[in-house]
């Protein structure tokens, strides 16, 4: 398998073949690596260079061989901007879900749609996408903690912070667990995305890439 030498288990092949994936793209090259071995990562790469499977398919592989957590609360965190990129993100993991023996479970919330749906739809969680602003009213109703998280994502990092979320993601940050594994993916590299890896990142992986395929 294409992907096995940059440490991809095997059980992903037939998905990865059917969603037409037959060699990983260049961040997915050197991202999937450092996030097997739990590194922190800072992941720069244009939009359409495949960023969401990059840390989609370690993070999967990462809880087949773990335990389910005992209360089924979120171990991975996946922070997103927008509605449609939460739809994107948790489908992208549906995709691949199927590979794996452990019933792990993916859901999105986000804000615009009613509470109630996404409350009862948080009972068993093993990967949660949401928008920052939803995810704080969900914790406020008391719907989900956050003390379970062993993996943080922020994706889409400069749209974050484009659309104002900065206070609601450091809120959020403090309501996790210090030890824990922190990516970051962001189509650009600036000040701002400095100054918050900085904050989030413990002695990340730098992988800039400027070619898309
Ligand atoms: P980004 O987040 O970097 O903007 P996406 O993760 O949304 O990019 O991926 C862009 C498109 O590329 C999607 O349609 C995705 O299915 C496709 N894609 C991702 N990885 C591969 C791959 N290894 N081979 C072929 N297509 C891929
Ligand atoms: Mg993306």
């Amino acid at each position: 398998m294409p992907f096995s030498p940059f440490g991809l288990a095997s059980y992903f092949s037939k998905a990865l073949a059917a969603a037409g994936y037959t060699e990983p793209t260049a961040i997915q090259r050197a991202a999937i690596p450092m996030i097997l071995q739990g590194a922190d990562v800072l992941g720069i790469a244009k939009t359409g260079s495949g960023k969401t499977a990059a840390f989609v398919l370690p993070i999967l592989q990462g809880l087949q061989g773990a335990p389910l957590s005992r209360h089924r609360q979120p171990r991975v965190l996946v922070l997103v901007p927008t509605r449609e990129l939460a739809d994107q993100v948790s489908q992208v993991f549906q995709s691949f879900i199927p590979c794996l023996s452990a019933g792990i479970s993916c859901r999105a919330v986000y804000g615009g749609v009613s509470m109630n749906t996404q409350m009862q739809a948080l009972g068993r969680v093993d990967v949660l996408v949401a928008t920052p602003g939803r995810l704080l009213d969900l914790i406020d109703k008391n719907a989900v903690r956050l003390s379970e998280v062993q993996t943080l994502v922020l994706d889409e990092a400069d749209k974050l912070l484009n659309l104002g979320f900065e206070e609601e993601v450091n809120r959020l940050l403090r309501l996790l667990p210090r030890q824990r594994q922190s990516l970051l993916f962001s189509a650009t590299l600036n000040d701002d995305i400095s100054q918050m890896q900085g904050l989030i990142l413990k002695q990340p992986k730098i992988l800039q890439i400027d070619e898309v395929g």
